[in-house]
């Protein structure tokens, strides 16, 4: 290593410091049919294949035990990684569950971080199969990879989306980032005034949204009923902005979607406007919603065009023309993805 030259992580961010890791990292198995790029891998020979995804939660960098009960936080923490099965279209069969624990923690506190994880295992239809269980001196860490099946055919990548296809995204947008304003600030209040109790019954569409999301899961079993294979498929962790940017990227295509088609929940939309925020930047940049954010050919359009909770945002333009956000006004801006600033 250059001794002379030290970089800081925060000059490439989350995404620019993944594509330096990937840029040297070839596969050599033809087992490894896709590799480091999309929200899983997926592996295997013939028709019949699986996907593994893995992600890492830290006490302080994603959730804060002060107002995250530890039976939602297990299961979050399976239902995120269930999310990423579904970003490829496929089904969730097993996990593995790996915890550092500093000693803050009891027995009854794992135990019940450990119904929150199987929960989720029952809710998702997963078998808990492996993992492994440490001490941590940097708070409490759970690492969860996931495992699918998917046949070849049926995996939606984020490289399939087409110009003029539909894009489409399942629920409402921004609620968890509002949320976590929303339990943020009631913690602050909790810290200045103990005697003073969070004020949370106000908002339980947005807070629950940040502490127990679910994995959309139901959309994929009824694509698969249905015989759907979206053209390309991302969820959304870091938020729509940022989702698109990966579509765009990886399928060299540009967006356009319209503002009066964005989905955003009321209370959401209320919330915002008592925080002083914009509700469409939110539902933009807020992270953490693990929605469904898909493209489709529009001769499948008929088949979801009533569904009621899958929303047409938008269509797929050539990559020249960029990505835009047409607002109610009708003026054309171009979107900026943000993500979510670890470093
Ligand atoms: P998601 O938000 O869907 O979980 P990420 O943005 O975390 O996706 O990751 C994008 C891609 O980069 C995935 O294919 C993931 O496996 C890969 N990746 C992330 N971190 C690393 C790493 N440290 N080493 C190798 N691959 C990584
Ligand atoms: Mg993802």
């Amino acid at each position: 290593m250059d001794k002379e030259k030290r970089t800081e992580i925060s000059n490439l961010g989350e995404f620019g410091l993944i594509d330096m890791i990937s840029e040297d990292i070839k596969t050599n198995h033809s087992s490894s049919i896709k590799g480091i790029g999309d929200d899983a891998a997926v592996i295997g020979e013939g028709d019949d294949l699986r996907v593994v995804t893995t992600d890492l939660l830290l006490e302080g960098v994603h959730f804060d035990l002060s107002f995250t009960p530890l039976k939602h936080l297990g299961f979050k923490a399976v239902a995120v990684n269930v999310s990423d099965v579904a970003a490829m279209n496929a089904i969730p069969t097993q996990v593995t569950v790996g915890i550092g624990l500093s000693s803050r923690f009891s027995v009854e506190a794992v135990k019940e971080l450990y119904e929150g994880i199987k929960l989720a295992a029952t809710h998702y239809n997963v078998d808990i199969v492996g993992g492994d269980t440490t001490s941590s001196r940097a708070g409490l860490v759970i690492s969860i990879t996931a495992i699918g099946e998917v046949k070849k055919s049926a995996i939606s990548y984020r490289s399939g989306a087409k110009v003029n296809d539909i894009i489409c995204a399942t629920g409402d947008l921004g609620a968890a980032f509002i949320g976590l304003q929303i339990l943020e600030r009631e913690k602050q209040v909790f810290l200045s005034n103990p005697n003073m109790q969070p004020d949370l019954e106000k908002y339980p569409y947005i807070t629950g949204r940040q502490l127990k999301p679910d994995a959309r899961m139901d959309i994929i079993h009824e694509f698969k009923e249905m015989g759907l294979v979206p053209t390309s498929m991302i969820d959304v962790s870091d938020g729509l902005a940022s989702e698109l940017f990966h579509i765009c990227k990886a399928s060299d295509v540009g967006v356009a979607i319209y503002e009066d088609k964005l989905p955003i929940d009321k209370q959401t939309f209320d919330t915002a406007v008592e925080l002083n925020l914009d509700p469409i930047t939110c539902v933009l940049n807020g992270g953490e919603d693990y929605e469904l954010l898909f493209t489709i050919n529009q001769d499948d359009f008929k088949k979801l065009e009533k569904h009621p909770d899958i929303h047409f945002i938008g269509h797929v333009t050539e990559k020249d023309s960029g990505k835009y956000l047409v607002t109610k006004s009708g003026t054309a801006v171009e979107l900026k993805a943000q993500g979510w600033v670890h470093f």
